[in-house]
């Protein structure tokens, strides 16, 4: 699966806020957004107010690259999200959210989702027992996720897990660390999902 394979830091500059797209770093004064609070490119510093359209296309760039998904596959989400039941912004979140590289990174098994993505791939995880090494699998309400015997013992597993020990685990989901293993005791709802977006103006941006 295609995937964008540049420079993190640039993306969490364009929206000139933190996507969090690194780990330990994003948390430090060496964060590029803290270090620079402009755009980047040679115009960065000289970029003037931006018209609705733009408003509502950043705020899109800003949820696709959080959640590391290419254009195609996006636009797809939000056309299931149309379709089920709910509000339709919430509802694409959520798709996102309990996408399985997410829920491996926001169980703390992984320092951010691209590493969470690689672990998955590399089949470390099951999921109700199963091997999953799909990061777009969908992640149900009741899914235990588990990691694979042999992978316990893999630094990034464990490093991460002590980690999020110690900043926390949201609350749509149960850890069983020293099993290493989670279960999604809900889908989160929007103020479960810690990301600062405003969904509908995805949802105007899509719909014109
Ligand atoms: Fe974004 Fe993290 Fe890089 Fe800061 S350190 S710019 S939050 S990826």
């Amino acid at each position: 699966m295609a995937r964008y394979t540049g420079p993190q830091c640039r993306l969490c500059r364009r929206e000139t806020e933190k996507l969090f797209l690194k780990g330990d770093r994003c948390f430090t004064e060496k964060c590029a957004v803290e270090r620079r609070q402009y755009p980047p490119g040679q115009h960065g510093q000289r970029r003037g107010k931006l018209s609705d359209y733009g408003v509502q296309l950043r705020e899109k760039q800003k949820v696709r690259n959080s959640y590391g998904v290419l254009e195609k596959q996006f636009r797809k989400y939000f056309e299931t999200a149309e379709r089920k039941k709910g509000v339709t912004g919430e509802v694409l979140l959520q798709l996102l959210e309990t996408r399985m590289d997410n829920v491996v990174y926001r169980m703390g098994f992984a320092p951010n989702r691209n590493g969470a993505r690689q672990l998955v791939r590399h089949g470390h995880f099951l999921v109700n027992g199963k091997g999953v090494d799909v990061p777009s699998f969908h992640v149900k309400s009741g899914d235990t996720v588990e990691v694979r015997g042999a992978s316990r013992e893999l630094d990034m597993i464990k490093d991460s897990i002590a980690r999020a020990e110690q900043r926390g685990i949201p609350s749509w989901v149960e850890m069983d660390f020293p099993n290493f293993k989670g279960k999604v005791i809900q889908v989160p709802t929007r103020e479960d999902i810690q990301l600062t977006a405003q969904e509908q103006l995805i949802v105007e941006l899509y719909s014109k």
